[in-house]
């Protein structure tokens, strides 16, 4: 058995916490203050994911800011970020819209900016 120690990033307070493994299998959960630090370690022990953030660029040549609307697996993120280099927005684009759907597994890419 190995113990892991993280600090939970799911919100401001950042929680300290230990995760019991064995053979990638999560025994136990300690130092977290709720269910959402509990399954953000255990998630995060056996295959850690994070929201990409980046830019794209537009059919009117601006950089367009994106990113995904859902974690994606740490090891995708090379992956999602080619597919975010060779992309163009085309403009008009309103915050939320989906830019490069179904980047990574049902994980969009969408814009958080706008481009008249
Ligand atoms: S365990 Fe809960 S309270 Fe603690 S940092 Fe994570 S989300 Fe916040």
């Amino acid at each position: 058995m190995k113990t892991v120690a993280l600090t939970c990033i799911e919100c401001p307070v950042g929680c300290r916490i230990e995760v019991d493994l064995e053979e990638n299998k999560v025994l136990a959960v300690r130092g977290n203050s709720c269910l959402r630090g509990k399954m953000y370690a255990e998630n995060e022990v056996v295959c850690p994911k994070r929201v990409v953030t980046s830019t794209v660029k537009t059919t009117d040549g601006r950089m367009l800011p994106v990113k995904t609307d859902k974690p994606v697996p740490k090891t995708e993120i090379f992956a999602v970020m080619q597919k975010i280099n060779s992309a163009t927005a085309t403009t008009p684009v309103k915050i939320g819209d989906v830019i490069i759907k179904a980047v990574c597994e049902d994980a969009n890419v969408v814009a958080t900016g706008n481009a008249e």
